[in-house]
């Protein structure tokens, strides 16, 4: 038996049938985020606004 890294949705412990999570719902859930964008809102701001924001002074 192969050891199988946690359900990244709830980490619960996955199901075989549904590496790497654990249950069909849970894999949906995953999907969905990844066609909603939110994976990319996170990691995607705006450089300019960063700039602004480091400025104390
Ligand atoms: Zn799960």
């Amino acid at each position: 038996m192969t050891k199988l890294p946690p359900c990244p949705t709830c980490k619960k412990p996955s199901v075989f049938d549904f590496r790497p999570f654990c249950s069909k719902r849970c894999a949906d859930i995953d999907l969905a985020r990844w066609f909603k964008g939110d994976y990319r809102i996170e990691g995607d701001a705006e450089p300019e606004n960063k700039e602004e924001l480091f400025e104390d002074e």
